[in-house]
C-alpha cells in the first residue's frame, strides 16, 4: 500500500499574517443567507462597465490569428509607444519606450514581482501602513523584511522618514508608497516627492511608487506623477494601472515606467515566470490610453456624485470623515468605543451595509473604516439612511 504524501505548505506560506478579509467574506455569507438586503461598499472594484469603444477594439483584436501566439515578455512596441505618449500628454514626461516602459499583467503582478527582483533575505523594504496588503506580503515571499512606515492623519497620511531607525535604514533596499492612497485617500504634492527623492538618492533606496489611482481625481485636482520631478527616474519606476482608470480591472493590464534599471530587472523575472498581456488585451490597452477625455470624465463625474452623497450624508449623521480629492474611497473614523472590526460587524448586522476595517490595511489603520464609493447613488442614500438610525 502506497501513503498519502504529507503536503506541507512552505514557511512563506505558512507564516502569512491572518487574512483578514476571509472573515468578513464569512460574516457577508451570513448576512446574506439570512435575507439581509446588503450594501456592500467594501469592495474597490468599479461597479461601472468598461468603455465601449475599448470593449469594440478588443472585438475586433481577438479576431486577429497574430495576437494569437505568445505576446513578447515586455509588451508590444506600439503599447509600450501609447504608454509614453499618455505620460507625455498627461505628465509631460518623456519616456523611452524601449527602456524604461513595462507592461504589466495589472500593477498588483508589477508590485508582487518587484522584491522579487531586487531583495535579498535579510534586506528592509519601507512600507506605508495602513496600505495595499500586496506590499507586505510581496516582501515576505522574497525572504526580504518588511518595516513598516505608519501613515497617520496628523501627517496627512505621509511617511515620517525621520522616524525611521538608522540601523533600519541601513538595511533598507526599497521603498513602497502609494498616492492617491488607498485606503486612506490622502494624496501626495510634488514637494512631499522631492523630499521622497532626496531620502532615497541619500539612503540608496529604490522608491516604488504605485499611482494605480492617478486618473480618479475631483474637482479638477489632477494629482502628479512622482516622475515629474528631475531626478526621479534615478532613484524610481512608477506603478499604473488600466483597472480603476478605465473600469478594467478584470482584463489584466497596467504598467511600470521610470528608472531603466528597475524596469529590466522587474522585467528579468516576468520573463521567467509569465508570457506577456495577451496581445488583444494590449490593443484595447492602446485605445484605453486613448480614451477622449470626456469619457473618462463622465467616470469621474459618477464618483463625484456618490463621493459628496456620502462625505455630506455621513457628516450629517454626526460621523467623521476625510472628504477625498482623489480616489474613490471614504476613510471614516470610527465612532466612540468601537473597534474597527466591531463596528463593520454592527453596521452589517444591524444596518446591512458592508465597509472594510482599516486595520485589515494594517495596524495603524485601527479606529477606521474604509467605504468604496462603487454603489449607485441611491444605495449610498440609502445605507447613509439606515447608519444613522444605528449610531
Ligand atoms: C487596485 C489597486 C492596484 C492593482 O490594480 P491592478 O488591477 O492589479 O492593476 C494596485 N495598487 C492599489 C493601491 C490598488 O488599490
Amino acid at each position: 500500500m502506497r501513503q498519502r504524501i504529507s503536503v506541507n505548505l512552505a514557511k512563506r506560506v505558512k507564516n502569512l499574517p491572518p487574512y483578514l478579509f476571509a472573515a468578513i467574506d464569512i460574516m457577508k455569507q451570513e448576512a446574506v443567507n439570512k435575507g439581509i438586503d446588503l450594501i456592500d461598499l467594501s469592495i474597490g472594484d468599479p461597479d461601472m462597465p468598461t468603455p465601449k469603444h475599448i470593449v469594440r477594439r478588443m472585438k475586433k483584436a481577438v479576431e486577429n490569428p497574430r495576437h494569437h501566439r505568445y505576446p513578447s515578455y515586455e509588451g508590444m512596441p506600439a503599447f509600450r509607444q501609447a504608454v509614453a505618449d499618455w505620460y507625455k500628454r498627461r505628465f509631460r514626461v518623456k519616456l523611452d519606450p524601449k527602456t524604461e516602459v513595462l507592461s504589466l499583467i495589472g500593477s498588483k503582478e508589477g508590485i508582487g514581482h518587484m522584491p522579487l527582483a531586487f531583495i535579498n533575505p535579510g534586506d528592509v523594504v519601507l512600507v506605508p501602513s495602513p496600505g495595499y496588503p500586496v506590499y507586505p506580503v510581496a516582501t515576505l515571499f522574497a525572504g526580504g523584511e518588511s518595516h513598516i512606515m505608519p501613515l497617520v492623519e496628523k501627517n496627512n497620511y505621509l511617511p515620517d522618514f525621520g522616524a525611521i531607525p538608522k540601523n533600519i535604514l541601513k538595511k533598507s533596499k526599497l521603498m513602497f508608497i502609494n498616492y492617491p492612497n488607498n485606503p486612506t485617500s490622502a494624496v501626495a504634492s510634488l514637494s512631499f516627492y522631492k523630499d521622497v527623492i532626496d531620502f532615497a538618492s541619500k539612503n540608496n533606496i529604490l522608491v516604488c511608487h504605485d499611482a494605480a489611482y492617478s486618473e480618479i481625481y475631483y474637482d479638477n485636482k489632477k494629482p502628479p506623477s512622482f516622475l515629474q520631478l528631475p531626478g526621479a527616474r534615478d532613484v524610481g519606476i512608477e506603478f499604473h494601472s488600466l483597472s480603476k482608470t478605465c473600469n478594467m480591472t478584470g482584463w489584466r493590464i497596467g504598467f511600470a515606467v521610470g528608472n531603466a534599471a528597475a524596469v529590466a530587472g522587474l522585467g528579468k523575472i516576468k520573463t521567467n515566470i509569465d508570457s506577456g498581456i495577451f496581445q488583444a488585451v494590449q490593443e484595447a490597452g492602446i485605445e484605453a490610453l486613448n480614451t477622449d477625455d470626456s469619457v473618462l470624465k463622465k467616470i469621474r463625474d459618477t464618483y463625484q456624485e456618490r463621493r459628496d452623497v456620502l462625505y455630506s450624508g455621513l457628516t450629517k449623521i454626526g460621523l467623521e470623515a476625510r472628504k477625498p480629492s482623489a480616489t474613490f474611497y471614504l476613510w471614516v473614523r470610527v465612532p466612540g468605543e468601537f473597534t474597527s472590526s466591531a463596528f463593520v460587524g454592527h453596521l452589517l448586522n444591524n444596518a446591512g451595509v458592508l465597509g472594510t476595517p482599516g486595520n485589515g490595511f494594517g495596524a495603524p489603520g485601527e479606529g477606521y473604516i474604509r467605504f468604496a464609493l462603487t454603489a449607485p447613488v441611491k444605495r449610498i442614500k440609502e445605507a447613509v439612511e439606515r447608519i444613522g438610525k444605528i449610531i
